[in-house]
């Protein structure tokens, strides 16, 4: 069954008297219900623990952060806007990743392509990232003093005091408009500094459905490795 864009298992057992929620060694969600359960039911209690389900989530996306790293192989998946393109190795490619036709080309033979995917992904986040915050930033009183575009291993993104907006490269791996709603954290920061509940109700009136963005990184982690 689907609850909240969620796949999960639900499992029947004549042992059991109550619901039990689990995540999988796979990090996907399963009920374990008493036989004949309603849907009904599963459905309203998943929807008042869902701050826990989520800790859960988000707990096993902590824990397994290594097992997400990438392999530099043939048809491995690496993401973009909420994507996956899968790689391959040409040759006589004049620079070192090129996406092509929803693939990403990498030279065969290339010393480090972890660096190289990096690079690309660094690049290509600069560009994107200022591109839609060209969309956002007039929407506002104030302005940023400067942007820059980071590798930040801890955080999306920061606001000083100052008003100097950094962004981390990785927000052009999530759906697009995740990074919206990531931009668009950091430039309500220029007006308010405090996650309080102007600051929220800021982010509403630019983005009403940014609680779904917080739901799609509550469960997809912090961060994603390459
Ligand atoms: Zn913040």
């Amino acid at each position: 069954m689907i609850w909240r864009d969620l796949s999960i298992a639900v499992r029947e057992s004549g042992r059991r008297k109550t619901m039990h929620i689990v995540v999988e060694r796979d990090g996907s969600l399963a009920v374990q219900v008493p036989q004949g359960f309603p849907v009904e039911r599963i459905l309203s209690i998943l929807e008042s623990r869902a701050y826990d389900v989520f800790g859960m989530l988000a707990k096993w996306k902590e824990a397994h952060r290594g097992a997400t790293t990438h392999r530099y192989v043939e048809g491995e998946l690496f993401p973009l806007a909420g994507r996956n393109y899968p790689i391959r190795f040409v040759s006589g490619q004049n620079v070192p990743v090129a996406l092509v036709n929803n693939e990403f080309h990498l030279r065969q033979g290339d010393a480090n392509p972890r660096e190289s995917m990096k690079r690309f992904y660094r690049a290509i986040g600069r560009d994107r990232i200022l591109k839609r915050m060209q969309v956002y930033a007039p929407k506002f009183n104030a302005s940023p003093k400067k942007v820059q575009i980071r590798d930040m291993h801890t955080r999306w993104g920061s606001c000083t005091p100052e008003g100097v907006i950094t962004y981390n490269w990785r927000c052009v791996l999530v759906p697009v408009f995740v990074m919206d709603y990531l931009i668009v954290h950091e430039l309500t920061h220029l007006e308010h500094h405090r996650h309080s509940r102007e600051f929220w109700n800021h982010v509403s009136v630019i983005l009403p459905m940014f609680e779904r963005a917080i739901c799609w990184l509550q469960r997809n982690g912090i961060m994603t490795e390459i």
